[in-house]
């Protein structure tokens, strides 16, 4: 029998069936996870439709009351929360408390907005509004890099947009999800947000089911055009934030003692499992072996363990499969390049990695072309800006990318050169909630967070009257 429970209509119940989730640090059982049958889904999709007339009709004062409810409930349970995602994800308490208190300030963030209807016209002639309407049930499918953030960017926004949910974390990584669900199941209203959980096989069951009016969904892109295949009988709408490879280009200003720590950083926070992590650092040659140094010293001081120890800098691979499809890229890097740093498995027990630097490799490895999604970074000499540039762009990604240098000027103008939804000077990763977030390419389809986000959970209705 497991502690946790789904969040159907506004009541915690067992699941169909149950079945344990891996801690990543120790590959042993952290608790039983309750997962949904089709059945499940359907019921809430049901429970959703239910609740979505008076839900849809709530003031947005009243919702925003409830997103405020729930941040503080977050909050509330902030060391609950972190201790059980650093054990199904892996990642230190000290993130996973940052993770934590970054979803309580998203729910805050939405809860500040506002859906007014724009007046258009109002004359002798006729009067015409803009209204933001709620799209209807929608499901939200998260990935398992970081459950409860990623789950932040949708229910605040779609919520408060006045649609309700069914909210479906990764197979691997559900309990804290769940632990959430419990926490919030009486701020809502019943059927208002659902939460189900699966082994891998209900995210397909949502694209396609005639419930939902909307996906949003964040993981692979290989995932994600599932998804909008998926959805295209019924049209739903879809967002899909998808894979990346960030390029960050450094140029022959930058000072590598200074830089390569921040560099560092945005390759490897979270092990490298972070879509808009630095995935490729092109580098120019006048100081090439210099950063690669730099980086080498940080990589082989990286504190790895399990994330409740203190001290850890960075935790395990979140699951099985993608340790060994990162230990393939250290691989090809080991083939295509040269390892100056890391370069295999820590232990043998847990899905350890130490940070591994590859140099002397360059673009058609496919440590280089592919996104690798964990603690392997390759370093590839440029130079010229220009052709760095096209090269960061020879990509099918688009999510972010970066440039580093002390000429802001020059900087700019490269920035506005490159094929990403967001470009970064002087740092890399920053996501701010009123930023609009969204890849370019196969990187993805429509934006999370900011304004732009929240429309996305809009349908927009134009009222039109003769006078
Ligand atoms: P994944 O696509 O395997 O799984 C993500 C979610 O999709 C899980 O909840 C899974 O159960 C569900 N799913 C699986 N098959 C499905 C299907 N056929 N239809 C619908 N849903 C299905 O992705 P992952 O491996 O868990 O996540 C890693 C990937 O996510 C990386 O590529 C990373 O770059 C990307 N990611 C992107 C962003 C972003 O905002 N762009 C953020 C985080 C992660």
């Amino acid at each position: 029998m497991s502690d946790y429970k789904l969040l159907i209509g506004g009541r915690l119940v067992a699941g169909a069936s149950a079945s344990p989730v891996l801690n990543p640090a120790t590959e042993e059982p952290v608790a039983d996870c309750p997962r949904a049958s089709k059945a499940q889904l359907d019921e809430a999709v049901t429970a959703a439709q239910a609740a979505l007339p008076a839900w849809s009709k709530t003031p947005i004062d009243e919702r925003k009351k409830v997103l405020v409810a729930m941040a503080d409930a977050i909050q509330a349970n902030l060391q609950d929360l972190a201790r059980l995602l650093t054990q199904e994800q892996g990642k230190p308490l000290q993130a996973a408390m940052g993770e934590v208190f970054g979803a309580a300030a998203f729910f805050r963030y939405f809860a500040s907005l506002d859906l007014p209807a724009k007046e258009v016209q109002n004359d002798e002639k006729g009067r015409v509004e803009i209204r933001r309407k709620p799209i209807g049930v929608v499901g939200a499918i998260v990935p398992w890099n970081f459950p409860l953030i990623l789950m932040a960017f949708k229910v605040p926004a779609a919520l408060l947009a006045g649609n309700t949910m069914v909210l479906k974390p990764a197979g691997t990584t559900p309990l804290s999800t769940l632990k959430f669900a419990e926490i919030v199941k009486d701020l809502v209203p019943a059927g208002v947000l659902n939460v189900i959980a699966d082994e891998n096989e209900l995210g397909a069951e949502m694209t396609k089911h005639p419930g939902i009016r909307k996906i949003s969904y964040t993981g692979s892109t290989e995932t994600g055009k599932r998804v909008m295949a998926g959805a295209a009988d019924a049209l739903k709408r879809v967002t899909l934030e998808l894979g990346g490879n960030d390029a960050a280009i450094v140029m022959p200003d930058v000072d590598p003692k200074e830089t390569a720590p921040k560099i560092f950083n945005a390759a490897f926070q979270n092990s490298g499992q972070v879509c808009i992590a630095a995935k490729r650092i092109y580098v120019h040659e006048s100081i090439y072996d210099a950063m690669c140094d730099e980086l080498a010293k940080l990589a082989d001081a990286a504190v790895v363990g399990d994330g409740l120890e203190q001290g850890t800098q960075f935790g395990p691979i979140q699951n099985k499969a993608q340790f060994e499809k990162v230990l393939g890229y250290i691989e090809a890097g080991r083939k295509d390049g040269k390892i100056i740093a890391g370069g295999a498995r820590k232990g043998d027990k847990g899905y350890f990695i130490q940070p591994t630097i590859v140099r002397d490799i360059t673009d058609g490895s496919k440590l280089v072309d592919e996104e690798q999604f964990g603690p392997v970074l390759p370093v590839i000499k440029f130079s010229d800006a220009g052709d760095a540039v096209a090269r960061a762009n020879a990509s099918i990604y688009g999510l972010g990318g970066s440039i580093w240098t002390k000429d802001t000027d020059k900087a700019w103008d490269l920035a506005g050169e490159m094929e990403s939804g967001t470009v970064w000077i002087n740092k890399h990763a920053d996501l701010q909630p009123h930023l609009p977030f969204g890849g370019a390419k196969l990187s993805g389809v429509g934006t999370e967070l900011g304004e732009e986000g929240l429309k996305e959970f809009t349908q927009v209705q134009v009222l039109s009257m003769a006078l």
